[in-house]
C-alpha cells in the first residue's frame, strides 16, 4: 500500500497536539507528537508512539520518564519548534514538574514513569504510568489533514 494513502487516511482522524519532553542530565528535550492515548484508569496509564529515527527515543530510554503537554490554540509555535518546522534554535522556558521539563501554559501537563515499551514496526510505544497532573483552562490546538486547526 502507498504511504501517502495511509497518511492521508490517518490525517482524517482529528487529534490534539502534544509536546513530549524529557531530561537527561537536567538538559531538556522536546518533540511534537499527536500519537497519544489514554490507556487505563487503574493504574493510570497513557501511551505515546515515537518514530525510530527520533532522538527522543534515546532520551526516554536513558531517563526512564517523560512528560506530555497538551497544547492550547495559542501554542502553535511550540508545536512548530518541537517538530523542527521552525529551523532556527529557539530558547524555550520550560516549567519543571517532578524533575521533568513541561510546556508552561499548556492545557494539561502529565508526568510519567516508563511502565513498559513495545517496538512495533518503525515506532516504539511507550506506556507511561502517570505520576502528576496539572490542568489549565483554554481551547486545544488541533491537527487534521496535515494542518493545524483551531476548533473555537
Ligand atoms: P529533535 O530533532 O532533536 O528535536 C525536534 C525539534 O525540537 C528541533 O527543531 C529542536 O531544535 C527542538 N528542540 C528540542 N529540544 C529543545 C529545547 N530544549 N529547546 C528548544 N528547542 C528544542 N513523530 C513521532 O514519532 N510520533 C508522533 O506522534 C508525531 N506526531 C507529530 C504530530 C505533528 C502535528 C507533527 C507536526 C509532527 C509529529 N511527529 C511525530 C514528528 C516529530 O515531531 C518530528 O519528527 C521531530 O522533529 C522529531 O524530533 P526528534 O526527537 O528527532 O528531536
Ligand atoms: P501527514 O500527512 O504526514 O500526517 C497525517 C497523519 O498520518 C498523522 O496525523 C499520523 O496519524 C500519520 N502519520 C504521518 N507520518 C507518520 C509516520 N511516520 N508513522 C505513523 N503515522 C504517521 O502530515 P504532515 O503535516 O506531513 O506531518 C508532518 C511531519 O510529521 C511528517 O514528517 C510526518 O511523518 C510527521 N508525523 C509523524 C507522526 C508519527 O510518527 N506518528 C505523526 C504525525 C506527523
Amino acid at each position: 500500500m502507498d504511504d501517502r494513502l495511509f497518511r492521508n487516511a490517518m490525517g482524517k482522524f482529528a487529534t490534539g497536539v502534544t509536546v513530549i519532553t524529557t531530561a537527561v542530565n537536567k538538559e531538556a528535550h522536546g518533540m511534537t507528537a499527536n500519537a497519544f492515548m489514554s490507556v487505563s484508569l487503574s493504574p493510570k496509564l497513557v501511551v505515546i508512539s515515537i518514530g525510530e529515527k527520533a532522538k527522543m527515543n534515546e532520551y526516554i530510554k536513558e531517563s526512564g520518564k517523560f512528560a506530555v503537554s497538551f497544547l492550547s490554540e495559542e501554542q502553535k509555535e511550540m508545536s512548530m519548534i518541537f517538530a523542527g518546522q521552525i529551523k532556527e534554535k529557539r530558547n524555550v522556558n520550560f516549567k519543571w514538574m517532578d524533575e521533568l521539563p513541561v510546556i508552561d501554559g499548556a492545557l494539561v501537563n502529565l508526568t510519567c514513569n516508563v511502565h513498559n515499551s513495545h517496538v512495533e514496526g518503525d515506532h516504539t510505544l511507550y506506556i507511561g504510568e502517570v505520576t502528576d497532573i496539572s490542568l489549565n483552562d483554554g481551547n486545544p490546538l488541533s491537527f487534521f489533514e496535515g494542518q493545524y486547526k483551531n476548533i473555537s
